[in-house]
C-alpha cells in the first residue's frame, strides 16, 4: 500500500501487468479431496447404481434433516428447479411478493411456475425486504411472500411470517446463500412453509450442481418427492406436474464429502471475512457490509457499496479496475430483476433503494481460491486505487 496517489500507468487497466497473476472468482469453489471422491465414484460404480434414491441421497437427505433442524429435505438437481417446484407443491395462485434485489432466476421460478412475481423493495442497510415496503405492494391476488436470504445473512424471518399471518399470505424462503446461517442459534431451513438452498459451486456447501428444499410438511414434501419424482414418498399426493429435478449419486456424493468440510470452511470464510474487515476499513466512500439478522453467518459473499463523490470513482469503474488486476470482482444484482426480461417493460411501484444498490454494490472473492493474506492484498488495492481516484479519473475520461 502507497501513501501517495500512483500514475493510472500503474494500474493493469492502463498497461501494467496485473497485481495478481491468476484470476480471482468471487468465490465459493470449495473443493473436496480428490482421494476421498474417487473412493466415492468407486462405490457407484460398483453399486451400478446412478441415481433414485441411491444410498448416498438417502445418506446425504438424512445428514442435511440434522444439520438444518427440519423433518425433510428433498435434493433437487438446482434451487431454481427447487424454487419451482415449491411454488407448485404450494398449491400457489395469482401473485407471489419478492423482492427485485436478488437472482434473477429466483424471480424467474415464480414466473415459471404459472404465477406473477411482484417486487418490493429492499431496505438500503441491510439489503433485505423492507416491511413496509409489503404493504404498498400487496393486493388482493397476492398469494404468498418469497423471501430472500442474501449474502451471508438474513431477511427477518419473523416479521416476515407475521405480517404473511395478518394477510393470510404463505410464506417460502430462497435460501439458496444461506445454508449454515442461523437466526437467534436457530438454523435457517425451518423458516416459513419451506425454504430453498443451492448446492451450485458458488456456494459454500456444493455438489457441482445442485440444492434442497427443507420443510416441516409432511405433504408439502410428499408432493415435492412426487414432483422431482423419485422414491421417497410415505403418501401419494397428486401433483400439478413432474419436473425430473433428481439429485444423481454422483452429485449426492461431493455434497457429502462438502458436508464433512463444512466446519473448516466456514472457519476458512470468517478468516477471510476478518481479514477484509481490518483492510478495508478507513477507505472514503467505501463500506463493507457485515451480516444482518443472523447469530451466525457462512460469509457467503463479501458485499461492498461504494458512494463515488466520496471515494472518487464510481462503482463500474472500481470494478473495471479491479477485474484488470484479476480480482473478478462482480455487480449483483445489476441492473435489478425488475429491469430484467421479462419484466423492464412492466411498471412497479418505487423501488428507490432496489436502484441504489444495483448501481452502488459490488462483491469481492472469498472462498476455497483466496488466503487472508490476498485478502488483505485486495484491500490495499483498493487502498490504492483511491488515493489515486484522481489520476484514474483523468485517465479514464481522456480514453472515453
Ligand atoms: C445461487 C442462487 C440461486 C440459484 O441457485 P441454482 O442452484 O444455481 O439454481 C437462486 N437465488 C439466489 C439468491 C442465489 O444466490
Amino acid at each position: 500500500m502507497r501513501h501517495i496517489a500512483m500514475p493510472a500507468n500503474d494500474f493493469a487497466l492502463y498497461g501494467a501487468a496485473p497485481r495478481f497473476e491468476k484470476p480471482i472468482p468471487v468465490g465459493q469453489l470449495y473443493f473436496p479431496s480428490f482421494e476421498k471422491y474417487e473412493r466415492s465414484m468407486q462405490g457407484i460404480f460398483e453399486r451400478q447404481y446412478f441415481n433414485n434414491n441411491g444410498p448416498l441421497l438417502i445418506e446425504l437427505e438424512r445428514q442435511l434433516r440434522e444439520f438444518f433442524h427440519v423433518r425433510h429435505v428433498i435434493c433437487v438437481s438446482n434451487a431454481t428447479l427447487g424454487l419451482m417446484m415449491l411454488a407448485d407443491a404450494l398449491q400457489l395462485r395469482g401473485k407471489v411478493i419478492t423482492p427485485s434485489f436478488t437472482f434473477i432466476a429466483s424471480a424467474q421460478s415464480i414466473s415459471q411456475a404459472g404465477l406473477t412475481p411482484v417486487f418490493c423493495d429492499v431496505n438500503i442497510e441491510n439489503h433485505h425486504i423492507d416491511i413496509p415496503s409489503l404493504e404498498r405492494v400487496i393486493d388482493k391476488d397476492v398469494c404468498a411472500i418469497m423471501g430472500v436470504n442474501l449474502w451471508g445473512g438474513t431477511c427477518d424471518p419473523t416479521a416476515i411470517e407475521q405480517f404473511a399471518l395478518q394477510h393470510g399470505l404463505e410464506v417460502y424462503f430462497d435460501s439458496a446463500q444461506a445454508l449454515g446461517c442461523r437466526v437467534e442459534n436457530k438454523p435457517v431451513g425451518g423458516f416459513g412453509r419451506a425454504e430453498v438452498f443451492s448446492f451450485h459451486a458458488t456456494k459454500i456447501l456444493t455438489s457441482a450442481e445442485g440444492g434442497c428444499i427443507c420443510t416441516n410438511d409432511d405433504e408439502i414434501a410428499d408432493r415435492l418427492c412426487g414432483t422431482r419424482p423419485s422414491y421417497g414418498v410415505t403418501t401419494i399426493q397428486p401433483v400439478r406436474r413432474v419436473a425430473n429435478a433428481r439429485m444423481s449419486e454422483a452429485q449426492a456424493a461431493v455434497a457429502l464429502l462438502s458436508l464433512e468440510d463444512f466446519p473448516s470452511n466456514l472457519q476458512n470464510n470468517k478468516s477471510i471475512f476478518e481479514a477484509y474487515q481490518n483492510g478495508l476499513q478507513n477507505i472514503p466512500g467505501l463500506s463493507m457490509l457485515s451480516p444482518v439478522n443472523v447469530s451466525h453467518s457462512n460469509h457467503q459473499y463479501v458485499v461492498c457499496r461504494i458512494d463515488s463523490e466520496i471515494f472518487g470513482l464510481s462503482r463500474d469503474m472500481l470494478v473495471d479496475i479491479l477485474r484488470a488486476e484479476n480480482i473478478l470482482a462482480r455487480r449483483y444484482f445489476y441492473p435489478g430483476a425488475h429491469k430484467s426480461t421479462p419484466y423492464f417493460n412492466k411498471s412497479y411501484g418505487t423501488l428507490n433503494n432496489t436502484e441504489i444498490l444495483c448501481d452502488t454494490c459490488f462483491q469481492l472473492p472469498i472462498g476455497a481460491l483466496i488466503s487472508t493474506d490476498s485478502a488483505k492484498r485486495i484491500a490495499d488495492l483498493i487502498h490504492d486505487i483511491h488515493r489515486s481516484s484522481s489520476e484514474l479519473r483523468a485517465k479514464h475520461k481522456v480514453s472515453q
